[in-house]
């Protein structure tokens, strides 16, 4: 399976929710998913896998063959640790800019830590069809944010398209043409964003995002760094120390597809998965086959977010 994972990084009303959705529509993601959904419900499968369509803090659509993951970013500074882990998560970053209102100081803090992390943003400048759109000044004015946040040379070098999410279109000239709707971005993230690192090795994970679902319980979210999981598995937690925190089974694995996530018979690296069955493992931890020995290196956190889901 071909993956992408990016994230996502704009300030509130800039437009991500329309983006996301119009990225989902012109990808098709949206009638795979129905699909799934229907052939689900015929086989009766659905009560029983009931809790499993929870909101989900990622999306992924399906483009040419590869899963892009887009996962969401808290967007200011009380996420300090949640921030830094799910950006390495990830390879590369779409940073979405009012084409009106330019970069604001609260975006600064996230793209600075993604900056420092070494993704390489996708610049877009959406909202170009407003009256007041000023889109080469903001594209200057992301150039000296990135600049004062200390971006290296490739980074500055950032490839930029504008455009207009609720128009359903983005471009390499502010002008359009629109006429190719969101193919430009997709292209451009398939061939900007490089696929995910893996090693070699059995399975391993950092645990990235911490939520209690009514339905399954702790689940924890992260990108496998190698090897690959099944449901049944009876896999263990270390500490960052080395201490073993816990072995135990995993009753599920869920991956996103489309808005939802859905369980999956195979996690493989490259993807971000989230786990249910483990009762201690949490943020920063290593989720990992039983003959792996050495914790892998994590962010240093604050406490752990717990996010309840509905
Ligand atoms: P989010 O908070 O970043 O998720 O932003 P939303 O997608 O919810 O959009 C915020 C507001 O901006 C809504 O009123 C949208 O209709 C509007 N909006 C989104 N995309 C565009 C666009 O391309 N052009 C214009 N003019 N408005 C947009």
């Amino acid at each position: 399976m071909k993956i992408r994972n990016i994230a996502i990084i704009a300030h509130v009303d800039h437009g991500k929710t329309t983006l996301v959705d119009e990225l989902l529509k012109q990808s098709g993601t949206y009638r795979e998913n129905q699909k799934v959904a229907e052939r689900v419900m015929d086989s009766n499968e659905l009560e029983k896998e009931r809790g499993i369509t929870i909101l989900a803090k990622a999306t992924s659509i399906v483009w040419k063959d590869t899963h892009i993951n887009i996962v969401d970013t808290p967007g200011h500074a009380d996420f300090g640790g949640e921030v830094e882990r799910i950006l390495n998560m990830v390879d590369g970053a779409i940073v979405l800019v009012d084409a009106a209102e330019g970069p604001m100081p609260q975006t600064k803090f996230v793209v600075g830590k993604a900056l420092k992390v070494g993704l390489r943003p996708i610049v877009a400048i959406n909202k170009v069809d407003r009256h007041d759109a000023r889109a080469q000044d903001v594209v200057n004015e992301v150039f000296d944010l990135f600049a004062a946040l200390d971006a290296t040379e490739d980074q500055l070098d950032f490839p930029i398209l504008y455009g207009s999410g609720r128009n359903g279109w983005m471009a390499h000239s502010p002008e359009g043409p629109d006429t190719d709707g969101m193919k430009p971005l997709l292209d451009l993230v398939l061939q900007h964003v490089p696929e995910p690192h893996v090693e070699e090795g059995p399975f391993r994970m950092i645990g990235t995002i911490l939520e209690a679902n009514p339905f399954l319980g702790r689940i924890i979210t992260g990108r496998i760094s190698s090897g690959t999981i099944k449901p049944n598995q009876t896999i263990k937690v270390l500490h960052h120390d080395g201490t073993v925190l816990e072995t135990g089974r995993i009753s599920k694995i869920l991956a996103f597809r489309g808005l939802e996530r859905q369980p999956i018979d195979l996690g493989e690296a490259g993807d971000i998965v989230a786990i249910a069955g483990l009762q201690k493992g949490t943020v920063a931890d290593t989720f990992c086959d039983l003959s792996v020995t050495e914790p892998m290196h994590a962010q240093p956190i604050d406490p752990p977010t717990v996010t309840m889901s509905f």
